[in-house]
């Protein structure tokens, strides 16, 4: 029997390499031309700083990290990216440098939960984090970023989803209203959303329990609770991240009951979901969580960010196909065969030759799979000195120097 590997975890292989290498490339150019600059932080943290950054009412911190001890410290793999950079900008008082001061991130997080269609416990994000800007041009300026990427993907068939949570002044009379909508059947609900009910009541309206959704739509839920009443401030930036996305062309709908899976999120919030995706649908989610910098023990620094999960944009883009290398050297004299295929090598090609000494029959056979052209070494060829050089597409061959080959 064979080991396998871990339950909600993949392995990516090569044949599947070149979607993630086209994801991570379109990436890096997208931020690039905004100056985000690429950090990367550790896979594991102190398990402290994801309780307090994160939040401890969350599912995150509740039920899906992996925590182990090691020397009587605690450790977390990460579940999500921003706490880590949180950390980094801290601890490297990059929050000194002016602002704004603009991040993106690519790797894997994980999260101890059901694993289903595209949902893993090692999975991967991009993301991008954004301090020092309390304007809502920040908050535009990340969604742009995140519609830029998705189009650089080629992914059109999306819908931006935008709310605003306000401050905690804002958000108190309606953690009451929704208490107050909720409290006939909280008996009847999941036990995480009766907990959240003392703790977090709005988190309620991200439970993904079926049994829950069936009760608020019978309840009528969402007609009993009338949105977030915003303050002056909390609205008059909400009011402006929707001029800069209009003048943008940037299409959204605005979705009173997004509420976000974190704890730290202030203002404004958004979700990207795609339209071809099933159940897990949310390819983007992110938000401004000014408090977060803060808590985590640095001066009060507004911030914006999102993260994307790379397995959902995959599962959206078709398949690329595995580049085939430039030469492939059909020989039977296999010190000719190496020589020629490094100096292919050094001059910039890529090239592989037959590591036997089979059939020229068999060889190009495999030439014809994994390289555009083949180079014949026969006997006739290194006593005359030139390459016979097959075009494995069109099956043309021709005599050449070596000067014709790297030409
Ligand atoms: P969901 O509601 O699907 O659980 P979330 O709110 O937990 O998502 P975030 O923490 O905001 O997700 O992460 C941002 C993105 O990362 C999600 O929109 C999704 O695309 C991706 N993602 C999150 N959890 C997983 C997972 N377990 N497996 C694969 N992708 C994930
Ligand atoms: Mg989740």
């Amino acid at each position: 029997m064979f080991i396998k590997a871990p339950k909600g975890t993949k392995d990516i292989l090569p044949a599947e390499i070149p979607n993630w290498h086209f994801i991570e490339k379109t990436a890096q150019e997208t931020f690039n031309k905004a100056n985000f600059k690429e950090i990367r932080t550790p896979i594991f943290e102190d398990t402290n700083l994801f309780e307090r950054g994160v939040g401890d009412t969350t599912d995150i911190v509740n039920k899906e990290m992996y925590t182990f001890e090691k020397s009587d410290r605690s450790l977390t793999l990460r579940p999500e990216n921003t706490a880590g950079v949180v950390r980094a900008y801290l601890e490297h008082n990059l929050y000194r440098e002016s602002p704004p001061v603009k991040f993106w991130y690519k790797g894997s997080m994980f999260r101890y939960e059901r694993p289903q269609a595209g949902r893993q416990r090692q999975f991967n994000q991009i993301g991008v984090e954004m301090f020092g800007v309390q304007d809502a041009s920040a908050d535009a300026e990340v969604i742009m970023l995140a519609v830029e990427f998705l189009k650089g993907l080629g992914l059109n068939d999306l819908t931006v989803e935008i709310n605003s949570l306000g401050c905690n002044e804002c958000r108190k009379e309606y953690k009451e209203q929704l208490k107050k909508a909720v409290a006939p059947f909280l008996d009847q609900l999941c036990d995480d959303c009766r907990s959240r009910f003392e703790k977090n009541p709005l988190r309620i309206l991200d439970c993904k329990n079926e049994t829950c959704n069936r009760l608020f739509e019978e309840h009528n839920l969402k007609s009993k609770v009338s949105g977030i009443k915003l303050c002056g401030e909390c609205s008059e930036h909400y009011k402006k991240l929707k001029t800069y996305l209009n003048e943008l062309n940037i299409k959204y709908e605005e979705n009173t009951f997004l509420v976000r899976g974190l704890d730290y999120y202030t203002k404004t919030v958004f979700e990207i979901k795609s339209n071809n995706l099933g159940s897990q649908n949310a390819v983007c989610g992110g938000g401004r969580y000014d408090g977060l910098v803060e808590t985590l023990g640095g001066p009060h620094t507004p911030a914006v960010g999102w993260a994307m999960g790379v397995e959902r944009l995959n599962a959206l883009i078709p398949k690329l196909e595995t580049k085939k290398i430039d030469y492939f050297v059909v020989s039977d004299n296999q010190i000719e065969a190496v020589k020629l295929t490094s100096k292919l090598r050094k001059n910039g090609f890529s090239a592989e030759f037959d590591y036997t000494s089979r059939k020229f029959a068999k060889q190009l056979e495999k030439a014809a799979k994994i390289a555009y052209k083949a180079v014949i070494l026969g006997e006739d060829e290194i006593k005359n000195n030139y390459y016979t050089v097959k075009d494995l597409n069109t099956s043309e061959q021709t005599r050449s120097s070596f000067a014709d080959l790297v030409k």
